[in-house]
This record gives structure tokens, C-alpha cells and sequence, in this order.
């Protein structure tokens, strides 16, 4: 066995530790080597090994398929011809990829997850020389008692003996085939809870409200943004808590901003009019302006430079989609000018 999955040395303990011993060797050893308290580089890969450590050899079911990794005989059925027996054999070892893959969902437990959050700026806002964004947003923490669990006492599974798996045969003439599937009585978690915990009803965490400031919001439009250990310890408090994702979302009212160039795209339905007679016309852009259009027949597409957002010290351009419509003419003596001109062009 490796030194990196030896557990027992992990916990600086021989083979013959109480489960006091466990408890209490695991608790000096994350008060040494916390991420929080030991700025050292290795202190946060070798807390997660302590808590690798202390996860199967305080489980008492863990701790025995840990103990004695011995192939499972009463798996039974494969014999010298079963194909699938070699996938199984090692099914009791704790690091075989199958059980890995089996008790993904425990061992995600126990790591505390991150925490993504889209923040909408208002680029209104960044007129008004606002660079700076104060966010608030909610955390959730493991809860203190149980510890993430939700539960005051558990007992062993009775269904899966505490694996969280089952295993189902089935014979197709000399072949025997096996699937592993998460037991359903525990929901693969290889326990049943007796009593739940008190402070949270089984829920295993609370929500807390947390504040973080966006420095200079203007300059992170369309980035993602990351606050290591500003996340949730929603699996446990004794572990590093996840890491916060902020995604800085610019919005525009009636319109897009390309993530590229930050420029500003918008449109509007004209008077197809408009178009026939080259006019000048005058549309509306971001902080109360207007900009003067000079139409070309046929173009539909006019870049307002400087016309968009806050970038720095200038502005991103503005790109003005101008969809033309034909509008009913109601007065007779217009239209009678209109067809006269048309006929002109032809
Ligand atoms: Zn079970
Ligand atoms: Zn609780």
C-alpha cells in the first residue's frame, strides 16, 4: 500500500488506534494543518489527506472494508469463464476505480462545494461614475452539531451491510453478468439515520448572508471573477470552505452589448419612407442622448463611435440596427407624389 493511501500513517497512528485515538489525532493534526491557520503550500493537500484519512477510519463499516481487503467470494457466480469477474474482484478495496466511482456521492459530501453567482450591471450605472459594486449573496454553512450530516446517530444499512451498493446477477446460459448499482434503501449512502439532528431537523446546513465588494465593476464586464474560500462549507465547518464565482453580466436596456468589444447594439423600426428620401433622422442612444442619423438607401447598419459604454477613459462605439417598415400612407395627395417619384427612378 502507497504512503499516500496509507490512512493510518496519515493520522500518525499504528493499526491498533481506539477510535478516541482516531478522533483525537484527526483533530490536532487539522488544527496544525488547516488552510486557514497554515499558509504553507502543502497544508491544503494534505488536510484534504487528513480528512481522506479520518472519513474511513472513522466510519466503522469504511473502516472495516479498509482493514481487510479481501475479494468478495459471495459475489459468487463467477466462475473461471465469467468475463465479468475480474471487473469485480477487487470490489472490496477501497481504491479500486469501481467503489471510487460507487461512493462518488459520499465523498462529494464531504468536500465543500463553490458557489457561482451572476451579477447584472446596470451600465446605466456606469454614467453615473459608480465603478465600484457591493454584492450581497448567501452561503451555506454545515450545520454545527452534526456537522453537515443531519442526522444525531445512524445505524449500518441492513440492505447493503453499510457499501451503499448492491449487487445483481443475472445468467444468460454461461455467462453471468453483474451490475452494481447505489442500494435503495439508504439511497447508497450505506446508513440509515436513527435520530435527526436538533439545531437544523435534518436539513444539515443553514444559509447565511455574505457581502463582497467588485472593485472597479467597469473594467470585469463579461469576466468571471474568483474568491477563493469566499464559497459555501455546506459539508463541513472543519474543511476549507468552496471557492465564490462571480459572473459580472452587463445589461443594457433594448439592446446588447458584444462581449469582444464592448460595443452597444440596438435597433429601430423606421419609416421605410425615411430611406427612399435619405432623411436625416434622430434616434435615441444610453444616457438620455440622441444621435443624428444621416440615411444612405440601402444601409442599414450606422456605428456611432464613442456611442456606448464607459471603457476606461473613452466610451465603446455604438452600432445602430435600422430596420425599415412600410407604413400604410394615408393622405392621398402624399402617396400620388410617392408613386410619381417611383415611377421616376424606374
Ligand atoms: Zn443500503
Ligand atoms: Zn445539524
Amino acid at each position: 500500500m502507497s504512503d499516500s493511501k496509507d490512512y493510518y500513517k496519515t493520522l500518525e497512528l499504528d493499526t491498533t488506534a481506539t477510535a478516541d485515538q482516531i478522533k483525537s489525532n484527526y483533530r490536532k493534526l487539522m488544527k496544525k494543518y488547516h488552510p486557514d491557520v497554515n499558509p504553507s503550500p502543502e497544508a491544503a493537500e494534505l488536510s484534504r489527506k487528513i480528512n481522506e484519512a479520518y472519513e474511513v477510519l472513522s466510519d466503522p463499516a469504511k473502516k472495516q472494508e479498509y482493514d481487510n481487503p479481501t475479494p468478495m467470494m459471495d459475489f459468487g457466480g463467477g466462475g473461471p469463464f465469467d468475463p465479468f469477474s475480474s471487473m469485480f474482484f477487487n470490489r472490496s478495496n477501497p481504491f479500486d476505480p469501481f467503489s471510487q466511482f460507487l461512493n462518488g456521492q459520499q465523498e462529494q459530501h464531504r468536500r465543500n462545494s463553490d458557489l457561482n453567482i451572476t451579477v447584472n450591471v446596470n451600465t446605466a450605472n456606469l454614467f453615473k461614475g459608480i465603478p465600484d459594486a457591493d454584492i450581497t449573496y448567501n452561503v451555506k454553512l454545515a450545520c454545527s452539531d452534526c456537522d453537515g450530516t443531519g442526522y444525531a446517530s445512524k445505524d449500518t444499512c441492513p440492505q447493503c451491510q453499510g457499501s451503499g451498493k448492491v449487487v445483481q446477477r443475472q445468467s444468460n446460459g454461461m455467462f453471468t453478468s453483474q451490475t452494481i448499482t447505489g442500494c435503495g434503501i439508504c439511497k447508497a449512502k450505506g446508513y440509515i439515520v436513527r435520530d435527526t439532528c436538533k439545531k437544523c431537523n435534518g436539513f444539515a446546513f443553514s444559509e447565511e448572508k455574505r457581502e463582497i465588494k467588485i472593485e472597479n465593476i467597469a473594467s470585469n464586464l463579461f469576466q468571471t471573477l474568483r474568491f477563493p474560500g469566499k464559497g459555501n462549507s455546506d459539508a463541513s465547518l472543519t474543511t476549507a470552505p468552496g471557492d465564490l464565482y462571480v459572473i459580472v453580466n452587463p445589461i443594457v436596456e433594448e439592446g446588447a452589448i458584444n462581449p469582444m468589444d464592448l460595443s452597444v447594439h440596438i435597433s429601430h423600426n423606421i419609416d421605410a419612407l425615411n430611406f427612399i428620401a435619405e432623411n436625416k433622422i434622430k434616434l435615441p442612444g444610453l444616457n438620455n442622448e440622441w444621435h443624428e442619423i444621416q440615411l444612405m438607401c440601402g444601409n442599414t447598419e450606422y456605428v456611432v463611435k464613442e456611442g456606448g459604454i464607459p471603457r476606461g477613459t473613452d466610451r465603446s462605439n455604438m452600432v445602430l440596427t435600422i430596420n425599415p417598415v412600410l407604413y400604410p400612407v394615408q393622405n392621398k395627395e402624399l402617396k400620388e407624389q410617392i408613386l410619381k417619384n417611383l415611377n421616376e427612378v424606374k
